[in-house]
C-alpha cells in the first residue's frame, strides 16, 4: 500500500480511491511543498494502477482546504527573482492540477468544509463535486482581496465553468459562496448531507464517472461566450478595468492581472489560458505589493491577534463587566463594542440623563440597522440589555475595569480618575481612552500607577480594528496582559507602544494633517491635495477628513502642547493654517458649514475665498511629488518613533498604521514602505524634500546610518 505524508490513501474494494486531506502539523490543509510533491505522485499512482478506477478526494480536518501556504509564500516572494524564477513559482501547482484532470480517471471532490483559494482550485480541477449541506462549507477564491489572484488555475477553470460575468466578480470581490449558492451557479454539481458526502462522490465515479473536463471536449463554449467574443464582454471588461482604476487609483495590481488573465485566457483553449494565467501571477511575484500586504494583513496581524506581546505567566482574565466614564462617541461606541462581545457595561457620564441618553442614541442607531435589515431585534435587545447607564461612581465598584473615555483635558480626567478610584474594586484595572495625553502624566496622584494604563479605541469604536495599548512608566506586565485579554475579547487587534505625547498612530497621522495644512499654506488648492492622498491610496483626503471631524480638538489638542513644553515647543509645519482656520478665519469645520471647503445642505464645494487668502501656486502640481510628500512623511514620523522607542516592533507599526489610522494597505505600512523604497534612496529623498519644503524631512542620523548599512525593517532572511 502507497503512503502518503499529507493525506490518508484507501483504495476500496469497488476501485475508488478515497484521498482523505490532513497535512500534518497544521490546523488547516494548507498546500506546502510536501502535498505538492505527494499529489504528483499520487496522480501517477492513479494512472498507472489499472485497478484504480477513480478517486473521491475529502478532508480530515473540518477545511476542505485552505489554500497556499501564506507564511510559506512571503517568504519566497520577499527574495529578489528573475521573471524566470517569478514564472517559475507561478507554476509551482498549476501544472499538477492539470495532469490531474487529464489523467484519464474520473476524480471527484468531497467538499466536506471550507475551500478557499487553492482548495477550490483543486475541487474545480475535479471532474465532479459535491458538497456537504451545512453551514460550515465555503467557496471562495479571496486571493484579490489580499493583493493576490488566483494561480492554480482558478481563474481559467471558473469561467469554463460558470461564465466570465459570473466569474469575474466572484474572484474580484473574493465572494464566499455557501453550498446552496454554489449549486445555484453549477459550481458543485450537488450538495448533501455532511456524512452522505463520499458515498456520493463514490457512486458517481462508479455510476457516471466522467473522466474528461467539459474545456477538454471538441467544441466546448464557454458559458456565454469567452474572450472577446461578444460585445457584453467587451463592456463588461471595459467597466471592471474603470471599476478598479476608481478603487484602486492603480495601486493594486492584483485585479488588473486577475482581469487579463480571465479576458485573454479565455479567448484561447485551457492550456494557454493557463500559461496567460502563470504569466499574469508572476508578475504579482516580481511586486512588492503582494508581499506587503500579506506580510502586514495576513501574518503580522495574526501573530498580533494570537497576543504575542502577552507578558508570559499571568492569567488570562476573563470580562464580565466593565465600566465606562464618558458617555459621548467613544464611550458609546465602547459600550457598544463590550456588549457585543457579551460584556457587561456600566456606562456613566456627569449624570444619569446623559448616560441614559447615549443608550437612546445607540437604541436609536440599532433600529436604524433592523430597519436596513442589517440587524435582528433580539440581538438589538441583548446588546441595551447589556448596558447599564449610571450617573453615580458607585455603580462603579464591581467593574473589572474601568476605561474613561471624557473630554480630552487633563484636569478633568485626573478628576474622573480621583473619583473612580475610590470606588472600584483592588486590583481592577482604570484606563484611558486619551489619543494625545501621556499616559504617565496622567497616572500622577494615582494611587495604583501599576493598575493604570491607556487604551487607544480609534472612531467609530465599532468598526475600528485596532487598539493602541500604551504603557506607561508605572505600568505593570501584569495590567498590559490583562488589558491584551479584554482587547482579545473585543475582537480586535492591539498595538502595544510606550509612552509619548500623540503615542504612536496620533503622532504619525499627525504629521500627514500637518502637512496637508502646510500644502494649503503653499497656495495648493484642498481638492488637489485631497486628490492627491486619495491617489496614493488614503481612504480620505485629509482636509475633507478634518472637515468631518472639526478643527477644535486638534487645535486644542496644539494649545495644550504648546502650554506644557512652554519655550521647547516647535510649531509643526501647518500650524499656521490651522491657527488661522481656528481663529481669524474662523472656518472649523462641516459642522459650522465652513472649513477647507464651503458646505451647502451639507455637500462640499469649493471655498471661493481661499485665493483671497493664500496666494494660489503658479505653474501646474507636480501630483507624484504631493503623493510622495503624504506618503513620507507619515513614514519619516513612524521612523522616529522607532528611533525614540515608543514603537518597538516594525511589524506592529505596520499593523497599527494600516488598521488604525488608513495608511495605505497597498504599501503594506509604515516600515514596508520604507524597506520597499530602499532605506537609502528614502533618505536621499527625503534629503531633497528637506531641501525644498523645510528641516521636517531631515531624515535623523539614525536613520542615516540605518541607511548606510541599507538596513531593514523586515530583513529578507527573516521575512515572515
Ligand atoms: P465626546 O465629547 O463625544 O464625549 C465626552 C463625554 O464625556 C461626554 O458625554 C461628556 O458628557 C462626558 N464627560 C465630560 N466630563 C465628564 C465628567 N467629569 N464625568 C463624566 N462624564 C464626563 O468625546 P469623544 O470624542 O468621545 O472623546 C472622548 C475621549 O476619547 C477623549 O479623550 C478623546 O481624545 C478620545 N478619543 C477620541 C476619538 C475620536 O475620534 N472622537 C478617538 C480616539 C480617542
Amino acid at each position: 500500500m502507497t503512503s502518503y505524508s499529507t493525506f490518508r490513501f484507501e483504495l476500496g474494494d469497488d476501485g475508488v480511491a478515497l484521498v482523505t486531506l490532513d497535512v500534518p502539523g497544521s490546523s488547516a490543509n494548507v498546500i506546502g511543498d510536501a502535498l505538492r510533491a505527494d499529489l504528483d505522485a499520487l496522480i501517477q499512482h492513479v494512472r498507472d494502477d489499472a485497478a484504480i478506477k477513480g478517486v473521491v478526494v475529502t478532508s480530515a480536518k473540518s477545511d476542505f482546504m485552505a489554500g497556499g501556504d501564506l507564511k510559506a509564500m512571503v517568504q519566497l516572494f520577499s527574495k529578489p527573482h528573475t521573471a524566470d524564477e517569478a514564472f517559475a513559482i507561478a507554476t509551482q501547482f498549476q501544472p499538477t492540477l492539470r495532469r490531474l484532470e487529464t489523467s484519464g480517471k474520473p476524480w471527484a471532490a468531497a467538499i466536506n468544509g471550507p475551500a478557499m483559494g487553492g482548495g477550490l482550485e483543486l475541487a474545480l480541477a475535479c471532474h465532479y463535486r459535491v458538497a456537504a449541506d451545512s453551514p460550515k462549507v465555503q467557496l471562495a477564491l479571496p486571493e484579490a482581496t489580499l493583493a493576490l489572484m488566483p494561480g492554480a488555475g482558478g481563474t481559467q477553470r471558473l469561467p469554463r465553468l460558470i461564465g466570465v460575468a459570473k466569474a469575474l466578480p466572484l474572484m474580484l470581490k473574493g465572494t464566499r459562496l455557501s453550498a446552496q449558492e454554489a449549486l445555484a451557479l453549477d459550481l458543485v454539481q450537488s450538495i448533501a448531507p455532511s456524512e452522505n458526502i463520499v458515498n456520493v462522490a463514490r457512486r458517481w465515479i462508479l455510476e457516471r464517472g466522467e473522466a474528461v473536463q467539459p474545456w477538454d471536449k471538441k467544441g466546448f463554449q464557454i458559458p456565454g461566450g469567452g474572450g472577446f467574443s461578444t460585445t457584453e464582454l467587451g463592456q463588461l471588461y471595459n467597466l471592471t478595468a474603470t471599476q478598479i482604476s476608481r478603487d484602486t487609483n492603480h495601486n493594486q495590481p492584483a485585479p488588473i492581472a486577475l482581469l487579463n488573465a480571465v479576458a485573454r485566457g479565455t479567448a484561447v483553449p485551457i492550456d494557454a489560458g493557463l500559461h496567460i494565467e502563470a504569466c499574469n501571477f508572476a508578475k504579482l511575484v516580481l511586486n512588492p505589493v503582494a508581499r506587503n500586504t500579506v506580510r502586514t494583513l495576513f501574518l503580522h496581524k495574526g501573530e498580533i491577534d494570537k497576543l504575542v506581546r502577552r507578558p508570559k505567566g499571568i492569567p488570562s482574565a476573563n470580562y464580565t463587566r466593565i465600566g465606562v466614564i464618558g458617555a459621548g462617541l467613544m464611550g458609546g461606541g465602547l459600550a457598544n463594542s463590550a456588549a457585543a462581545a457579551g460584556i457587561d457595561v456600566v456606562l456613566l457620564d456627569a449624570t444619569l440623563a446623559q448616560a441614559e441618553a447615549a443608550k437612546t442614541r445607540l437604541s436609536a442607531d440599532f433600529a436604524k440597522r433592523i430597519a436596513k435589515g442589517r440587524m435582528k431585534q433580539d440581538k438589538a435587545d441583548a446588546l441595551l440589555a447589556r448596558i447599564h447607564p449610571a450617573g453615580d461612581y458607585a455603580a462603579l465598584s464591581d467593574c473589572q475595569l474601568v476605561i474613561e473615555a471624557v473630554f480630552e483635558d487633563v484636569a478633568v480626567k485626573r478628576d474622573v480618575f480621583r473619583k473612580a478610584a475610590a470606588v472600584m474594586a483592588p486590583g481592577a484595572i482604570l484606563a484611558s481612552n486619551t489619543s494625545t495625553l501621556p499616559i504617565s502624566e496622567l497616572a500622577e496622584g494615582l494611587a495604583h500607577p501599576d493598575r493604570f494604563i491607556g487604551l487607544h479605541f480609534f472612531s467609530p469604536v465599532d468598526r475600528m480594528p485596532l487598539v493602541e495599548i500604551i504603557v506607561g512608566k508605572g505600568t505593570s506586565d501584569a495590567t498590559l496582559a490583562e488589558s491584551l485579554d479584554l482587547v482579545k475579547a473585543l475582537r480586535k487587534t492591539p498595538i502595544v507602544v510606550n509612552d509619548s505625547r500623540g503615542f504612536f498612530t496620533s503622532r504619525v497621522i499627525s504629521a500627514y494633517i500637518q502637512e496637508a495644512f502646510a500644502m494649503v499654506g503653499e497656495g495648493l488648492a484642498p481638492a488637489l491635495i485631497d486628490n492627491a492622498a486619495k491617489m496614493a491610496g488614503f481612504p480620505v483626503g485629509p482636509l475633507a477628513m478634518m472637515d468631518d471631524i472639526g478643527m477644535d480638538n486638534g487645535y486644542k489638542a496644539t494649545m495644550t502642547e504648546r502650554e506644557v513644553l512652554g519655550s521647547a515647543w516647535r510649531p509643526s509645519a501647518g500650524f499656521v493654517v490651522q491657527e488661522m482656520f481656528c481663529t481669524t478665519l474662523d472656518r472649523r469645520g462641516r459642522r459650522q458649514g465652513a472649513g477647507f471647503y464651503d458646505y451647502e445642505n451639507d455637500k462640499r464645494k469649493p471655498w471661493a475665498g481661499l485665493a483671497e487668502v493664500f496666494t494660489p501656486e503658479a505653474g501646474t502640481a507636480n501630483i507624484d511629488e504631493l503623493k510622495q510628500r503624504l506618503l513620507f512623511i507619515e513614514a519619516l514620523e513612524a521612523a522616529r518613533c522607532m528611533e525614540e522607542g515608543v514603537i518597538t516592533d516594525a511589524a506592529e507599526g505596520d499593523v497599527g498604521s494600516v488598521l488604525g489610522i488608513g495608511y495605505p494597505s497597498y504599501t503594506g505600512g509604515v516600515f514596508s514602505l520604507i524597506d520597499t523604497t530602499g532605506t537609502r534612496a528614502f533618505v536621499e529623498a527625503c534629503d531633497k524634500l528637506a531641501d525644498r519644503f523645510g528641516e521636517r524631512y531631515r531624515p535623523s542620523a539614525w536613520l542615516r546610518e540605518r541607511a548606510e548599512r541599507n538596513e531593514l525593517f523586515f530583513p529578507l532572511s527573516m521575512a515572515a
